[in-house]
């Protein structure tokens, strides 16, 4: 008797069993079934259900047929976990490239409300991206079709919104990575409270100071340098407030305001004063391309140094280049400079300003 409830109750769990497969056998079979009706064929049938996870089966019945759903998912770059981004986006940019369309959804960031475009495509991919520039990147690439890169740094720079048009206080707790430039400005009465001077082989110069963890560093480059048979001198170190006052409105004097602003500093906005940088050598352009600016641009980074106003980065810093004016800015922040050819303005809106 007992034997005969055993097999009974194997039997129904079988019966059991086959209902089940049947049923979703069967509801396979019917996606199957509708997806070829919306005109979908069998190898795109096949794709679709290969690549695509059965939640949004639906969506695509939605849809109806569309050869961008089978470009989406046939692209090297397609995620399955992004499907509904994808579907979301290409409904509202129906124009628009499929390839760039995968890439600004597979970013990461919420893009969701700006046009697809090549122009975004390749934005997102750039290292020194940042997500709430967007806008500000898209108007200045829109306007002036300049490059990537440039793009990235006018605006990450907030040179696009003009130079000394907003001012805010440089961020004393920066240390070696305060910036001092057209936007930020250090008050009236800083000076560093640890300066010392440079003197001796160190210093041909009246404006001799520094601040001691820049001096160390610039001492040493002046060191490695001589290995080399190259001599290093600083001629103009830290200028107070006073100082930039006086040498500011004698170049207005001289030639105008608005000349004057492109090579030197409106008082508090000079880089000087922070005590953090070295005008060497020789304050001219003839120093451009000498042994000694050579060396400079290959090595002074391992010391923490950078050319702070370079060649072709002039609409970023705002200064023309000027090849005698070395920074310090600590030996790990100046390798990731140098290395990536990008200015402190950039370094710092994408290492210490972004939130
Ligand atoms: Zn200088």
């Amino acid at each position: 008797m007992k034997k005969i409830f055993i097999i009974i109750g194997i039997l129904c769990l079988l019966l059991f069993s086959l209902f089940f497969f049947l049923h979703f056998k069967d509801k396979d079979l019917s996606y199957e079934d509708k997806l070829k009706n919306t005109g979908y064929s069998t190898d795109e049938v096949a794709l679709i259900l290969d690549k695509v996870a059965k939640k949004n089966y639906d969506l695509i019945l939605e849809i109806g047929y569309d050869k961008s759903l089978i470009n989406i998912l046939t692209s090297n770059e397609y995620k399955e976990d992004n499907f509904e981004d994808y579907i979301e986006y290409y409904m509202k940019n129906k124009d628009s490239n499929i390839n760039d369309i995968i890439t600004i959804i597979n970013s990461g960031y919420n893009l969701m409300n700006y046009p697809a475009s090549t122009l975004l495509a390749t934005l997102v991919k750039e290292k020194y991206y940042i997500n709430e520039n967007v806008a500000r990147y898209l108007d200045y690439g829109n306007n002036t079709k300049a490059d990537i890169k440039k793009i990235i740094g006018i605006v990450n720079s907030k040179a696009d919104l003009g130079f000394y048009s907003t001012s805010y206080d440089s961020n004393l707790n920066d240390d070696n990575l305060i910036l001092v430039n057209k936007f930020y400005h250090l008050k009236e009465d800083y000076i560093p409270s640890d300066l010392v001077s440079l003197s001796g082989q160190y210093n041909k110069g009246n404006n001799n100071k520094m601040r001691k963890e820049a001096a160390l560093a610039f001492m040493k480059m002046v060191d490695g340098a001589k290995i080399d048979n190259i001599i290093i001198y600083n001629l103009s170190s830290f200028r107070d407030y006073d100082y930039q006052v006086n040498l500011y409105n004698k170049y207005i004097v001289r030639d105008g305001k608005d000349l004057a602003d492109k090579y030197s500093a409106r008082p508090g906005y000079s880089e000087h004063q922070s005590g953090l940088c070295s005008d060497l050598n020789n304050i001219s352009d003839s120093f451009e391309g000498t042994d000694e600016a050579i060396w400079l641009q290959n090595n002074a980074y391992k010391y923490g140094f950078i050319l702070r106003f370079p060649k072709g980065k002039e609409d970023i810093t705002g200064y023309k280049y000027e090849p005698w004016h070395y920074r310090y800015v600590g030996v790990e922040a100046a390798k990731i400079i140098h290395e990536d050819d990008i200015t402190l303005e950039e370094y710092y809106a994408y290492y210490i300003e972004k939130k």
